[in-house]
């Protein structure tokens, strides 16, 4: 007969070892285990690869009756099952692809009392007559893994994970361990919420990963800027993130057409024809993947050595998730990103058509990262803040911690611009702004009568990517606003107005080149 053990921090670490061979739990699992084997609701947020699965694992082995694990992954639930059976742990798992009568030795099992932990889907534990057999057995604990696919966003988000608020309704006693990789503050919080979760205690790892050089650069010609930077990375292997399965084919095409190793990877292939892009990829035939966000979950390949976002990504977990598969194996990555303001503008358009119920949601989601590409202080700290961390210095390694951006006195600037601005009469976009005030000849001008105004070539002397960032700044300083509504046009504020007057003076700052802000990562 197995061993018993008394639901004790003792016995846990006697289990670890036993079971697992590992000496001694991480600081954060040692924590997690107490707070279950007292029976509170727990919630767990920790990055891929932190030790979730021991944190709920052990305490199952150690309690009475049998653990039920939600898992939306049917190919990963087999896995860990068998993972589990191969340290000697009785474990079991039930979905669409098992058969009746497999079922059916299972519920004897668990019955029995031998089962420790039984892995269902979602689908399966809501099923009719599930949760009554469940009534019959002792349940020790819940788990819901990949708990933030119970909030909103994109393609991780499961609507049956919002029927599981029943666990707590027909199971009041039984504690709930939720746990994930995601955990901003407001998934945290749709977590807690959502399962109805009783004065849960919550567990936040650090999310840094302080190898990854985090630079933005602005999205002007973006694919002389990955060219550039594969010169400057040769061999290197890495992902490229787009939004739309058109761009993944396009950019792929250019980067063949310069002689890259570059396949794409998107939903819209079949199966096949995925698995063989995603195998040339681990075997180092392939050396850049262009692919939709549908690449990289539940790949393992610890030699990516940069990912680049071509679009300003959806979100910050969206982003972060995607940069973690960069630099696995802890030595220097890169993590890229080009942005400029039309894809806040294009996000905007396609998260208001993708879910209208949760669109003030995803755009506030939006909002953060738009301060994060935008922002002229240390990224990791802003990365980190997002996830409830506070670093206590400037990381060193950001585009913004490497070459920081001189301040100077923008006042006779931003008064070209909003002078301008006032002048085109508050009709015009940032684009055909920065045309007037750089003294262009296009269509847009001429027709507008814009190369008659009084500020037309006033700021001919500044590159456009310069104005740009001004421009930027300014907005975010809140001197002007963009009218979605009015054609995308900018209005000019009170501030706006007092600087124009010169009652106001207006710091701007110098941003440098994204190169010179790249750190080697080769000798
Ligand atoms: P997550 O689910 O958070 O991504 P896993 O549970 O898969 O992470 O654990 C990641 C790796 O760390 C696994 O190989 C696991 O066996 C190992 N691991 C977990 N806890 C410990 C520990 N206390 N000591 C040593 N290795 C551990
Ligand atoms: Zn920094």
């Amino acid at each position: 007969a197995p061993e018993t053990f008394e639901p004790t921090v003792d016995s846990a670490r006697r289990v670890l070892k036993q079971y697992y061979g590992y000496d001694a739990f991480r600081p954060m699992q040692q924590d997690i285990i107490e707070s279950i084997l007292a029976g509170r609701d727990t919630v767990v947020l920790m990055p891929t690869g932190g030790g979730k699965s021991v944190c709920f694992q052990v305490p199952a082995v150690i309690s009475e009756g049998t653990c039920v694990v939600v898992s939306p992954l049917i190919a990963l639930m087999k896995d860990q099952v068998e993972a589990l059976k191969g340290n000697g742990i009785s474990a079991a798992y039930i979905n669409s692809s098992v058969g009746q009568s497999e079922q059916n030795s299972i519920a004897g099992d668990c019955m029995n009392g031998h089962l420790k932990l039984l892995y269902v889907s979602p689908e399966k534990l809501l099923s009719s007559g599930f949760l009554q057999f469940l009534k019959r057995l002792k349940v020790s604990m819940f788990a819901i893994d990949e708990a933030h696919c119970i909030s909103s966003w994109g393609h991780d988000f499961r609507p049956e994970y919002t029927q599981l608020r029943v666990l707590r309704e027909q199971f009041p006693q039984v504690p709930i361990i939720a746990l994930t990789a995601t955990a901003d503050r407001l998934t945290q919080r749709d977590i807690q919420q959502q399962l109805r979760l009783n004065e849960p205690q919550v567990f936040l790892s650090s999310f840094d990963r302080p190898n990854l050089n985090l630079i933005v650069r602005p999205g002007q010609d973006r694919i002389g800027g990955i060219l550039e930077f594969l010169d400057r990375h040769p061999g290197e292997a890495g992902i490229i993130y787009c939004l739309s399965r058109k761009q993944c084919e396009t950019i792929s095409q250019k980067l063949l057409a310069k002689g890259i190793r570059a396949g794409h990877y998107h939903a819209g292939m079949t199966p096949n024809q995925r698995g063989a892009v995603q195998e040339a990829f681990l075997r180092d035939d392939i050396q850049v993947i262009v692919a939709t966000i549908a690449f990289g979950m539940g790949i393992d390949k610890s030699n990516v050595r940069w990912v680049i976002h071509y679009n300003l990504p959806k979100n910050i977990e969206g982003y972060y998730q995607e940069i973690g598969r960069a630099g696995r194996d802890g030595a220097p990555a890169t993590a890229l990103m080009f942005y400029n303001f039309g894809d806040v503008m294009s996000l905007r358009d396609m998260l208001t058509k993708e879910n209208p119920h949760l669109t003030q949601l995803n755009l506030t989601k939006l909002e953060r990262m738009q301060q994060f590409a935008e922002a002229a202080s240390c990224r990791r700290k802003i990365l980190l803040n997002y996830f409830g961390e506070t670093l206590g210095q400037d990381c060193g390694n950001c585009d913004i911690c490497r070459n920081p951006p001189t301040t100077f006195d923008g006042t006779l600037l931003a008064q070209k611009a909003l002078s301008a601005v006032a002048r085109m009469r508050e009709r015009a976009s940032i684009g055909l702004l920065i045309d007037v005030l750089r003294g262009m000849r296009n269509q847009a001008v001429l027709s507008g009568g814009y190369d008659q105004i009084k500020t037309y070539g006033a700021g001919a002397d500044l590159p456009y990517l310069d104005w740009y960032s001004y421009i930027h700044q300014m907005l975010n300083d809140g001197l002007l606003y963009i009218a979605y509504e009015e054609g995308y046009s900018l209005k000019i504020t009170e501030l706006g107005k007092e600087v124009l007057q010169g009652q106001r003076q207006l710091p701007l700052k110098k941003f440098q080149p994204a190169e010179k802000a790249e750190k080697p990562t080769r000798a």
